[in-house]
Order: structure tokens, then sequence, then C-alpha cells
């Protein structure tokens, strides 16, 4: 249920707006929108006389939320999210490029394509130190040791750092080094690891699962706000359909979708949305006019070495001539990189 209060109603009458809807047992979360304080009121409402509540001092009218998720939806929280790391603020009018190397591999790698990315134009690095393969044989990741080399290799040239946390155990370590966790597409729906980076004080960037609607998707971003973390960025990284060229199917379909549905930020993955490295650009350039209010990039400097995900990586000259071209596309939508 949405309860929109008047314009000018008093800190004290809010919080007792607040209260009373908790004392019947429901969860309640608030934000601002052009002066006026919304709650969304979320659990059993028919525990609640909502003509009633239309009426309490201070209410200017309640309705219901009508979609599946409530905190995630436009209709609650009418203005854009704004989620700021470093010099980055996701889903302002920038366009945030992050990029990196699928896996953090050693020290001499993580410098390399730290600095070619950062004098590119990204302001957040990625690279994974846990990693979810296909395969048990594949490489998984150097773990502790892998954030601590993207931490030091970051910090190195003025990026935030974005990397995966596979497991809810992981979380206070993930949220030591890194600026933002991400979720990958495997565990969207792991309810319990939701939960966890629910409860940290670290954004979230939520890739969509394998085979996931825009509404589950949606849903599972709501699991974490339902926590009390609404620093969630929601990433588009291809989904699988019947198409067997390319290694996913980048929805691009998803990027209007979410702005209407949706007042979380976007970034898009055209790395793992097409899978392969010369399509990598002609996407990231469509992502940006679509909309997208970021991108989310492979880079390695020798990616037929690469211990994992070579074929999709951009070298760091086909990053750097990338990032001139977003540079105009955004101009052409009203964004700036
Ligand atoms: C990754 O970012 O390297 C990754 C494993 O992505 P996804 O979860 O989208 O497959
Ligand atoms: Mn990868």
């Amino acid at each position: 249920m949405l309860v929109r209060l008047k314009l000018g109603t008093p800190e004290s009458v809010a919080r007792d707006i607040l209260s009373r809807l908790r004392m019947a047992g429901l969860a309640v979360h608030r934000t601002a929108h052009e002066g006026r304080i919304r709650i969304a009121a979320v659990g059993d409402l028919s525990a609640v006389d909502w003509a009633e509540v239309a009426r309490w001092e201070g209410v200017d009218g309640a309705e219901p939320l009508k979609r599946p998720f409530k905190l995630a939806s436009r209709a609650f929280h009418p203005h854009d999210t704004i989620v700021s790391v470093g010099r980055a603020d996701i889903g302002s009018d920038q366009i945030v490029l992050m990029a990196g190397p699928c896996s953090i591999e050693g020290e001499t790698q993580a410098f390399t394509i730290a600095e070619a990315v950062a004098r590119a134009g990204a302001t957040v690095m990625r690279g994974g130190a846990y990693k979810p393969r296909t395969s048990p044989y594949a490489f998984q990741g150097l773990g502790e040791e892998g954030l601590k080399l993207l931490r030091r290799a970051a910090d190195a040239f003025g990026l935030a750092v974005v990397s995966e946390v596979m497991d809810s155990q992981q979380v206070p370590l993930l949220a030591r080094y890194a600026d933002i966790l991400q979720i990958g597409a495997r565990n969207m729906q792991n309810y319990a690891l939701l939960r966890e980076v629910g409860h940290a004080d670290k954004p979230v960037l939520l890739k969509r699962g394998l085979a996931s609607t825009i509404e589950e998707w949606l849903l599972s971003a709501e699991h974490i706000m339902a926590q009390g973390n609404s620093q969630v960025i929601l990433c588009e990284r291809g989904i699988r359909t019947f198409e067997t060229y390319t290694r996913n199917t980048l929805d691009l379909n998803a990027v209007p979708v979410v702005k209407e549905l949706s007042h979380l930020p976007i970034v898009v993955d055209p790395s793992h949305g097409v899978g392969i490295r010369d399509k990598v650009a002609p996407m990231a350039r469509a992502a940006v006019a679509a909309g997208a209010d970021g991108l989310i990039i492979e880079v390695h400097h020798d990616p037929d070495r690469a211990l994992s995900d070579g074929p999709q990586s951009l070298y760091p000259e086909q990053f750097t001539e990338l990032v001139q071209q977003i540079r105009t596309i955004a101009e052409v939508v009203g964004r700036r990189v």
C-alpha cells in the first residue's frame, strides 16, 4: 500500500503514522518526492482499514501498489535513484563505465588493466575473485588475494571496485574490499544471499538471471530492498534463448521497460550478453542509445591467455575507442560520460 502524506506534514505526525502502521504488523519504508513523504506499507494489508488511514491527520491518500515489487517500483519512488560510488553517480545523467578483467589473475594483470581502463574513462573497475564457473575444473578465482590486488590496482588509478559475492558467508569479506557487491546471474534467485546483501552497507549490482523475466529480476531487487538496502543497480547481461551464434541474447528491451517500471539504475553488460569480442562494442553503443545508465565491460591486455572469458574481452585499445564513441552517443541522448 502506498500512503501519501500531505505537503508540510510535521515529522512528529509522520513518525506517528509510521508507528501506527508498524503496530498493525506491517513493514514500512519511507521516501520523499517533491517535499511530500511517501510510505510503502507491506505485509498483511487486510489487518488495516485503509479508508480510515486515508482520514488520519497528515495523510493525503492511500492506494494499493499494484505491482508485485513495491519498493523497487516507480509508483512508490517516482524519481530516479542515483547510486554514488567514488566518482560514479549511477542513474544520473552520467554514463558510468565499469571495466576490467573477468577474473583477477595477478598483480601485473590487475595493474596493467586498471591503468588502461582508468585512462580510457572508466570510473569503476570490475574483476572477479570468486568465480561461478560452469565447470568445477575451470579457474575459480584467486579468492581474498584477488580482492587485495583488485583493491590496490583500483586505488592506484582512482577507481571504485565492483566484485562478485557468491555466497552469504562471503558478504563481510567482499564488503571489506569492494565498493559494489555484484550478485551474479546464477545467484539472482539465491534468496539467502539477497537477504544478506540487503543488510550490507554497500550498493549491490544485481545481474539478471540466465532465464529470468524482468518481473522476477525486480522481485529479486525487492528482496534486497525489503531488508533495508535501497542501493540496488540492475544489470542486464543477456538471457538464454534458442539462439546459438551468440553466448546469450542481450535483452535491450529490458532497458526502457525497467526505466518505466522502476526507479533503480540499470547498466548493461554486453560482454556476457553477446560473448564475442567484436560484437561487444556495437551492443555497448546500442545499450547507451537505449537509455542504459552505464556499461560493465570485460577488458584484458592479453585475452588469449586470460583464465576466464578471454574470447569476449576487449583489448584496451578497443575499449578506449569504444569510450570515444560512447561520448558521442551519450550527447545525443542528453547524457555525458
Ligand atoms: C562475470 O561478471 O564475470 C560473470 C560471471 O557474470 P554473470 O553472472 O553475468 O555470468
Ligand atoms: Mn566473465
